[in-house]
């Protein structure tokens, strides 16, 4: 399994829980036709599905329609639980670039049936993540711009100020179920734009003050 990197290193913490939220940006929300969250939306990818910088999507045989969704992805490197909004990121140790990979074909199956979004998000190679930079580097985690493009067209372009749910709030709302650990990662949604790639796309993400996440995507 590929290893969290910090600042350029091997990070000090293994990767533990992937958490992930689902529209927390209204025009994503709008674009899926899915309803605004009164509260976040979480589900769970494996940590089978990492990846870092400059390696390869591998687009599964079970989808006929993998979506990109670039995300802002949140380090925690102290323990807590039922942490307070006011401390919450105090608990964050870094921010990078991620993409929430989606099988998208297999979720609008999921969602129809009202089963579990597991499989769709799931896949190995679905959970490309950048390297880490401090948080103390970043002033203010609301106000990061956001893009991505494929083969150097721009798909998506949005600002963390646009979150439903705000970092410090995915934080605490998320200790308030999972206990939170060093090494888990927060996936913290994506803004609109999202779409499909193919064999032979590169995929680069971009967030202001972060180390830029670049993909391929392969079928195989
Ligand atoms: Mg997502």
């Amino acid at each position: 399994m590929p290893k969290l990197t910090f600042e350029g290193r091997v990070a000090p913490h293994r990767c533990g829980k992937i958490l992930c939220i689902g529209s927390n940006y209204a025009l994503h929300a709008a674009e899926m036709s899915s309803p605004l969250p009164v509260e976040p939306l979480i589900f769970l990818k494996p940590s089978s599905a990492l990846i870092s910088c400059n390696e390869t999507v591998v687009l599964p045989p079970q989808s006929q329609e993998v979506h990109h969704e670039v995300e802002l992805v949140v380090l925690i490197v102290r323990s807590g639980k039922n942490i307070d909004r006011r401390d919450a990121l105090d608990f964050v140790g870094g921010y990078a670039v991620g993409l929430d990979m989606t099988a998208r074909d297999l979720q609008t199956k999921a969602k129809a049936k009202g089963k579990p979004w597991s499989v769709a998000k799931g896949f190995d190679t679905f959970a490309p993540v950048g390297d880490f930079a401090a948080a103390s580097t970043i002033e203010d985690p609301q106000k990061l711009e956001i893009s991505l493009t494929v083969d150097g067209t721009v798909r998506q372009r949005g600002s963390t100020k646009d979150m439903v749910f705000s970092v410090a709030e995915l934080v605490s709302f998320c200790s308030s179920i999972f206990s939170l650990e060093p090494g888990d990662l927060i996936y913290t949604g994506t803004p609109a734009g999202v779409g499909p790639v193919t064999d032979g796309d590169l995929i680069v993400a971009s967030i202001t003050g972060l180390p830029e996440l670049r993909v391929d995507v392969r079928r195989i």
